[in-house]
């Protein structure tokens, strides 16, 4: 078994030999060649102190001081923060999720994270279009992965073990405070082109994989988008819809009742396209403050990713978590390796 040193260096000779072949630019993408900055953690620390989390009661009905929401207790060496976000002590590991009957009726309760923090060692990878560039003229080349490619993508990554999982199904993992089993990934497909359900799922099925689907709703029955529809078949062959935004606007812009419109509206129009309401967010472009977490918390959503791939996966970042960006021109053989190295 290759140890952390090992596989760090090959790591850097792949990227060194993607970066040499694919001219890829993306800061931290997954062929930027800088795997270092990919994984800040290594997991929690028998001596940190536990993390102290925000009941339902409190996160909705006690005004939350910016900054609350970041990479809120964890820092690069995976230690909880000196600085806990409440003073509430934190509900023992064998108590359910619970709803406090002095929640406001209108506002969805946050279930409360079981035990301390735990760092999964997961990748989220991040695709956009599953098409060949020239068949989408109006989106960037570097968001296209033709499907041969991600079908050698997949099949490699199958080969060597890995299996998927939903953003749902993490979410509920990080929640309970249970990493899934060694190999597992996730795989996110952005902005709801219908090439994900034309391209991308005969493939993900062909290899009994699971995909997330972050739709922007309001694109919906567009010529190059899902139909409404769709969103049925792609739940019904066990993918997960989930939300993008109506408009797929700057969130980071907007405020008060045009911000928890962005959200929430999308999250209604999923839950009655496929029966129930999302559960899992992703931030157009990436952009969020204080505020946009705050709302997605608000519309009951339990966890989000951004666009970047360095931070820890963990209930504590459940709001900021990173994604691998997967372009074209990432080899198999790098992505297994970029993959390995997260997986530690
Ligand atoms: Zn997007």
């Amino acid at each position: 078994m290759a140890t952390a040193t090992s596989r760090r260096a090959l790591v850097l000779v792949l990227a060194i030999v993607s970066a040499g072949c694919t001219g890829v630019s993306s800061p931290g993408g997954v062929g930027s060649g800088a795997p270092s900055n990919r994984l800040t953690s290594t997991g929690a620390q028998p001596t940190a102190p536990p993390t102290v989390w925000p009941t339902a009661t409190q996160s909705q009905t006690t005004a939350t001081p910016a900054g609350t929401y970041g990479p809120e207790a964890t820092t690069p060496s995976g230690q909880a923060s000196a600085t806990p976000v409440t003073t509430a002590a934190p509900a023992p590991p064998s108590s359910p999720p619970s709803s406090p009957p002095s929640a406001p009726p209108s506002v969805v309760p946050l279930p409360t994270p079981a035990g301390t923090d735990v760092v999964f060692r997961v990748p989220i990878l991040m695709y956009h279009r599953i098409i060949d560039p020239a068949l989408a003229p109006g989106s960037l080349a570097g968001l296209c992965v033709p499907p041969p490619v991600f079908q050698a993508q997949m099949d490699a990554l199958v080969r060597a073990g890995w299996r998927s999982i939903t953003m749902a199904t993490l979410a509920a993992d990080l929640m309970a405070g249970t990493p899934p089993p060694a190999r597992t990934f996730v795989i996110t497909i952005d902005d709801g082109h219908r090439d994900g359900l034309t391209n991308a799922l005969p493939i993900l099925v062909r290899n009994g994989l699971v995909a997330t689907y972050y739709v922007v709703t309001g694109r919906l029955g567009r010529a190059a988008n899902l139909h409404p529809g769709d969103l049925a078949t792609l739940a019904a062959a066990g993918m997960e819809i989930g939300d993008h935004t109506v408009d797929h606007v700057n969130l980071a812009r907007l405020s008060g009742p045009a911000l928890a419109l962005q959200i929430g509206a999308a999250a209604d129009r999923i839950a009655a396209l496929v029966g129930s309401r999302p559960i899992t967010f992703a931030y157009p472009f990436g952009d969020r403050n204080p505020a946009v977490i705050a709302a997605v918390r608000a519309a009951g959503l339990l966890v989000a990713v951004t666009n970047e791939a360095s931070g820890p996966v963990s209930a504590t970042n459940r709001f900021l978590l990173p994604r691998l960006e997967v372009r074209p021109t990432t080899t198999p053989s790098f992505l297994l390796a970029e993959m390995l190295w997260i997986a530690g």
